[in-house]
């Protein structure tokens, strides 16, 4: 008995299935399941949603999602010596978990997936941002998901939420901010996971917004702010004179001054911007 099911506890659960972590898989495991517990509250109401987890690992997260009452779960795991691990969570929840072995990069789960939908994940650290990145640029909005609670490094998660002036704004915290909600909920020093990464981690929590805070067409805004923060030390005029030999006239027109560096501007100016850029 683990305190919030009747499984065993993950200590033993890790020992009769052989599951020592792999740095290659980003496997730190988190062992508490009053704190896997905790993070699943963090994701907002369960009971009405699926959740899509990838990388349940031994199920620790997984245990949490389900003890919290998500109505279905869907876990992407590459490893499959936690398979076995994981049958066993799903015969103790019978028809609430769902278990898909393979990469997370190269399946889509939405065949198996009921909207709404909600994303909970402590992600191997190695494919955090490609997710992110792809989960805040699907070819439509609304996305699939209705939120996102990610467990990242802290210095990823500051990114993420970041403000203009701030060391950490840039790209992801662009397009992060634009169609969704972001802010950071709980913080974990290394010692909560095992074996303790180096650095610390944060559980960032995102929300979809319905519309994009400012209107601007998401392939112009992305192309604008990956080219200003490609040169975030240049002056604007000419970090994005490659885009249009009139760059200097669009950035007054979009009222930032040519001046100004990437980490000046706002979201709301990057969005003008990308307006007066698609302009003929
Ligand atoms: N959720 C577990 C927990 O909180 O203890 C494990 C988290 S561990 C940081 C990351 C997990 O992602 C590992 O179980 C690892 O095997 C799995 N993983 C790594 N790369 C993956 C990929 N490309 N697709 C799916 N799972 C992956």
């Amino acid at each position: 008995m683990s305190g919030i099911d009747a499984l065993p506890p993950l200590r033993e659960v890790i020992s009769t299935h052989g599951l020592s972590a792999r740095k290659s898989l980003g496997q730190n495991f988190l062992l508490d399941l009053n704190l896997t517990a905790k993070i699943a509250r963090q994701a907002g109401s369960l009971t009405d949603h699926d959740v899509l987890e990838i990388g349940p690992g031994p199920g620790g997260l997984t245990r949490g999602l389900l003890a919290e009452g998500a109505r279905h779960v869907l876990a992407v795991e590459k490893d499959a010596r936690c398979l076995p691990a994981l049958a066993e969570i799903a015969a103790a929840y019978p028809g609430r978990l769902t278990v898909i072995e393979g990469d997370a990069l190269e399946i889509d789960p939405l065949a198996y997936l009921t909207p709404p939908i909600r994303v909970a994940a402590n992600l191997p650290y190695n494919i955090g941002t490609e997710l992110l990145v792809r989960w805040l640029t699907p070819p439509d909005w609304p996305p699939f998901w209705e939120s996102l609670t990610l467990m990242f490094q802290r210095e990823v998660a500051q990114r993420i939420v970041a403000a203009p002036g701030s060391k950490a704004y840039g790209r992801l915290a662009l397009l992060a901010q634009w169609r969704a909600h972001a802010r950071i909920v709980m913080d974990l020093p290394p010692g909560a996971f095992t074996p303790p990464p180096k650095v610390s981690s944060a559980v960032v929590h995102l929300t979809a917004l319905p519309e994009p805070r400012f209107p601007a067409d998401a392939a112009v805004l992305s192309r604008v702010v990956a080219t200003a923060f490609n040169q975030r030390r240049k002056m604007l005029r000419s970090a994005l004179k490659g885009l249009t030999p009139d760059i200097e006239d669009r950035l007054h027109a979009a009222g930032i001054p040519p001046t100004e560096r990437a980490e000046q501007v706002s979201l709301e100016g990057f969005c003008a911007l990308s307006r007066e850029i698609a302009k003929p």
